[in-house]
Formats: C-alpha cells, structure tokens, sequence
C-alpha cells in the first residue's frame, strides 16, 4: 500500500535534503507526525523564515539577517586581517572553533576550470576593494587544500603582489572543508600561529 498522499509529499521534501535517502525521509516524516500542532508550525515557519529572510552579506558575503552581518557589525574584531575562505558554512566552523578573531570575505567556492568554476565567478574582484577600501594589512587564505584550493591560493597571491597587503596561509595539513567538521581549536591555532607568508 502506498502512504497516503499528503505524506508521500512530506517524505519527498525529505528526500531533497543532502544525506537523506528514502528510509531516512520515511523516519524523519514519522517523527513529523508524532510532533505537537505549534511545534510543526515553528518548523515550517523557520523553513519559510529562513528563505524569506535570510541573505547574503553585502560585505563578506557570508549568511545574515540583517543589511550587514553581525561579524562584519562586531568592532572588536581585529580589522586589519581579513580571513579568506571557500564558502559561507567555512565561517561558522571556524566561528564555532573561535581562533579567528578577524573578519572573513567569502569566496563563493573554488577556482575549477574542470567544472567550469572561473575566477569571475568567484567575490575576488570583491576582495581587492575591500583590501583597498577597508586598509587591510594581511589577508589569511584559510581554504580546502588540493588542486582547486592551491590554484585559488597562488590566483589571488599572483593578483595582490603589487597591493600594499601581505599574503599568508594557514599551515598545510589543515583539513578544511567535509573533514573540518572534526577539527578541534588547538589543531587550527597552532596552524594560524604557524601561518607562513604565500610567495
Ligand atoms: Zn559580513
């Protein structure tokens, strides 16, 4: 017997999400249906909130929801050193490790000519005018290490050599990206305190 429509639906939505086979949607749906009336709404709420209203800082690029993101709002932060990073969940890791009292600027990935990922594509143009604009005295490439990684590290050092900044990475070894998840804050300090300047 097939499940009922309206349930079959919810099991699809499921379905959508990364990691989620059909076995899994099926648990997740049943869970849905043995949840209180104002709970559900709460969550299909935060679905439609998070859409509705969740954007894209117009500075780093990084997730928000307000005009300007709460980093780039925190004066304390040291605003002489921008850390450079793949993409916006990179920065809530390294948030949730605290090492980096900086602030970011979100690439929007990695340069790949392979899947068709060029430099245009990427907020490296972005990049230049905050480092011109905001003074920036050294930028900290914190990206995933490998082919795509090494390629967009020497770009954008090829590209900053006649700026008045200083080009660092963290220390090699560091794994960022679906490994950093277990990455613990001794592990990326000590790999910030041994950043060495990209020639
Ligand atoms: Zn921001």
């Amino acid at each position: 017997m097939n499940y009922p429509q309206n349930f079959q639906e919810l099991i699809d939505c499921f379905k959508l999400l990364p990691g989620v086979g059909a076995k899994t949607a099926e648990r997740y749906a049943f869970a849905i249906l043995n949840l209180d009336e104002d709970k559900i709404k709460a969550f299909s709420e935060s679905i439609l909130n998070t859409k509705s209203k969740i954007t894209t800082c117009p500075i780093c690029g990084c997730l928000s929801d307000t005009n300007k993101c709460m980093i780039c709002n925190d004066e304390s932060r040291n605003s002489d050193i921008l850390c450079v990073v793949e993409n916006k969940k990179n920065v809530f890791i390294f948030e949730k490790l605290g090492v980096f009292r900086t602030k970011y600027h979100v690439l929007g990935g990695l340069i790949s000519p392979m899947d068709g990922i060029n430099p245009d594509d990427l907020s490296i143009n972005k990049l230049i005018e905050r480092i011109r604009k905001e003074k920036i005295k050294e930028i900290i490439l914190a990206l995933r290490p490998g082919v795509e990684g090494n390629t967009t590290s020497l770009y954008i050092t090829k590209l900053l050599e006649n700026e008045d900044v200083k080009v660092t990475q963290i220390a090699q070894g560091v794994p960022i990206g679906a490994d950093m998840e277990f990455l613990d804050n001794l592990t990326l300090e000590l790999a910030l305190e041994n950043r060495s300047e990209v020639s």
